[in-house]
């Protein structure tokens, strides 16, 4: 849809929420927008640059305000500022170095992970550190200090050797962990605050085989469970739990396992634009039909007591299209993240429930990840040991819906607040102010490093200008 005809439709509809005044108060300028859909920003220009040198030229030939943009999966304008000129970063898309022998590779900015996979997996290396599905950006992700599913291995801080950036009056910095300096450590979950990242160099793992266990677990039992059979079995190298919709009592514990027996999927590699249609009207069943999520638990259980030994990579290469519904014309799928210590992680998983019952709450899914403490990284969402609880959820794309939501995610981010917990900043931005300094103690020095690295505020998106003005 273009640009008018999308002014059109959000104007005849009313469909979409926050951001569509701004947008359509704006006649010229192309709109950024993300996944959800719910955040069109009008923005002034676009570039799209492939080197270093390309980024420092756009932002020497246009003063102001600058958003950047990866694959654009966060949910609630992280990418983009009004009249800002935005970086669509995509088109940094090349490997810079790699050296198979040392397990080091450094890649632009705007690789995704599935475009590494392809360079990395003929010499049988893994990405060491990612979300679960491959479609993101290496950058987008060390901006949020994304993690995914490797067990003991907490945010993708720990897997980054160094970083390049360029800052707000064109200087090309490198950063690396081993400095630990203040600014590298503030890039990760910094929001594209404080520079416009360039290179990233990781490090990888050997790839192998996995085998997929399933077993059923109460929660109260769970944090022992996790303690005595996950955490401390080294051949476990990915697991998640995920809550049964049925009895939030209850966990499916799915864990991949390092063997050597033979392969149930001789892919190495999910194919890229698979048919995902039959995905698709499960999705609308489970969330449209009476006793959908029912049916949805009788498939999984079908499809997860089936035999699985893959690929690492296989496992790693996940699409998000297969998540992706027909329309998100009238209602979207989103994610929410909340991360609790340890010890209070089965009570906030009651008080959760209670808040998703209450509230009618559209929950397609709830799912439980484990990640140490993190010290690197300044905005940490993991001062402490944590679980962390992932609610895949859906809504109409109403401003009255979106409203709905605000209430019962302030809710939400409320109990984890008050169990001493944190939330994850890339998708909506319900949370009120007091609830984001709370959550995040150490804004204020991020917001001093920023006055001293970016003295005009010129990196700028609606996170940031939400939060920390
Ligand atoms: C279906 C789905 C599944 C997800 N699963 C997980 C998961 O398992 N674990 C997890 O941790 N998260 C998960 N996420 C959240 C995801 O990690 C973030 O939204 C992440 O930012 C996506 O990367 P991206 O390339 O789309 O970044 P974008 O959304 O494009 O950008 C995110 C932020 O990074 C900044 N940025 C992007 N590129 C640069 C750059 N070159 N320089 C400076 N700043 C930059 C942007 O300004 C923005 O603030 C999931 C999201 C979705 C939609």
């Amino acid at each position: 849809m273009d640009r008018r005809e999308f002014l059109k439709h959000a104007a005849l509809s009313g469909l979409v929420a926050p951001g569509d005044a701004l947008a359509a108060a704006r006649p010229a300028g192309p709109v950024v927008n993300d996944v959800s859909t719910l955040n069109p920003v009008a923005v002034a220009a676009e570039a799209r640059p492939r080197t270093t040198e390309e980024v420092r030229a756009a932002l020497r030939n246009r003063p102001g305000a600058v958003s950047i943009g990866g694959g654009r999966f966060s949910m609630g304008g992280q990418i983009a500022a009004p009249d800002s000129l935005h970086l669509d970063m995509r088109a940094m898309n090349q490997v810079v170095a790699f050296d198979p022998e040392e397990r080091v590779v450094r890649v632009q900015a705007g690789m995704t992970w599935r475009d590494l996979q392809d360079v990395i997996d003929p010499h049988d290396l893994s990405v060491q550190i990612m979300q679960s599905y491959a479609n993101f950006t290496v950058a987008g992700s060390v901006s949020v200090n994304c993690h995914g599913r490797y067990v003991g291995r907490g945010p993708l801080v720990n897997s980054v050797r160094a970083v390049q950036i360029v800052t707000a009056g064109g200087d090309v910095l490198e950063l690396t962990r081993s400095d630990e300096s203040e600014l590298f450590g503030a890039i990760f979950g910094g929001y594209g605050g404080l520079g416009v990242l360039t290179e990233i160099e990781l490090e990888l793992d050997a790839n192998g085989r996995l085998e997929r266990v399933v077993e059923e677990v109460s929660l109260e039992e769970y944090p022992d469970y996790f303690r005595t059979r996950i955490a401390a079995n080294d051949r476990v190298l990915l697991h998640n739990a995920n809550l049964l919709p049925s009895d939030s009592r209850k966990l499916r514990a799915i864990s991949w396992i390092v063997t050597d027996k033979p392969l149930t999927v001789t892919d190495r590699l999910i194919p890229r634009n698979l048919d995902y249609s039959r995905f698709q009207n499960v999705i609308w069943a489970v969330t449209e039909l009476p006793g959908g999520h029912r049916l949805r638990e009788g498939m999984e259980q079908e499809l997860l007591e089936a035999e699985a030994v893959v690929w690492r990579n296989h496992e790693a290469s996940l699409d998000t299209a297969s998540l992706e519904p027909r329309t998100r014309a009238f209602s979207t799928y989103l994610l929410q993240e909340y991360f609790i210590p340890v010890e209070n992680c089965v009570s906030y998983v009651r008080a959760m429930t209670r808040v998703l019952n209450g509230q009618d709450v559209e929950a397609v899914n709830i799912s439980v990840r484990h990640s140490p403490a993190d010290a690197r990284s300044l905005l940490t969402w993991a001062p402490v040991e944590v679980f962390s609880l992932v609610l895949y959820y859906k809504q109409r794309t109403t401003r009255r819906a979106s409203r709905k939501v605000g209430i019962w995610t302030r809710e939400l981010i409320d109990a984890a607040l008050a169990r001493g917990g944190r939330y994850y900043l890339p998708y909506r931005l319900h949370a009120t102010q007091q609830q984001f300094e709370r959550a995040y103690p150490e804004h204020p020095r991020f917001a001093r490093l920023k006055a001293r690295i970016d003295p005009g505020g010129r990196f700028q998106n609606l996170l940031l200008s939400k939060y920390l003005k």
